[in-house]
């Protein structure tokens, strides 16, 4: 198993469709299982194919509080939805960005498993929302295009400083200064850690 390299907004590559899985072959078992890996490892609680460069109808996620209930979805598709609620969401391609988003409150989706297997499913709470936000990033979509462009430039330009900074080797001066800076932007930090998607 490998750790694969996360995109982070705004790598173009994240506005890439995903292609549907047609073999359900042992690569496919061996991307699914580094895609648990990295997910496990962010730590997050959902990744979709798109975000690791893997350009196929691929989510796993892991809502339960244990970590011991991995799910997959191969070629999935929201079949019905219900209801809706706002809740704060982050994302693994958008780090450390935590924002308000509308979603559907109980879903019904279909997917196939690692094997090619069809099966139903009914979803609520977070994993209700997690496979929809997974669903966005199979289709090229981001948290950020749920909001308002200046904020999403915003958003833009504080991960480039971040990303500036780490390139730089993070000295001491630099990690004060960032903690500074996020201090200013962010002053109630609401960080729901098991909401990055
Ligand atoms: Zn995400």
């Amino acid at each position: 198993m490998a750790l694969l390299p996360i995109l982070e907004f705004p790598d173009p590559r994240l506005r890439t469709r995903a292609q549907p899985v047609q073999s359900f072959d042992a690569a496919l078992e061996r991307v699914v299982a580094d895609m648990f890996e990295t997910m496990y490892a962010a730590p997050g609680v959902g990744l979709a194919g798109t975000q690791v460069d893997v350009h196929r109808q691929i989510i796993v996620m892991d809502t339960s509080a244990e970590k011991d209930q991995p799910q997959v979805y191969i070629n999935a598709q929201i079949v019905e939805r219900e209801g809706s609620e706002v809740a704060e969401e982050g994302c693994l391609s958008v780090p450390n960005v935590f924002e308000p988003i509308k979603r559907a409150t109980r879903v019904r989706a279909k997917a196939q498993d690692v094997k090619g297997q069809m099966f139903e499913r009914e979803l609520t709470g977070l994993a209700a929302v997690c496979l929809q936000h997974e669903l966005d990033h199979l289709a090229g979509k981001l948290l950020v295009d749920y909001l308002s462009l200046l904020k999403r430039e915003w958003i833009r330009r504080k991960l480039e400083k971040e990303r500036r900074e780490r390139a730089a080797g993070g000295t001491k001066d630099a990690a004060k200064e960032a903690a500074k800076d996020a201090a200013k932007a962010a002053p109630a930090p609401t960080h729901p850690a098991g909401r990055v998607i």
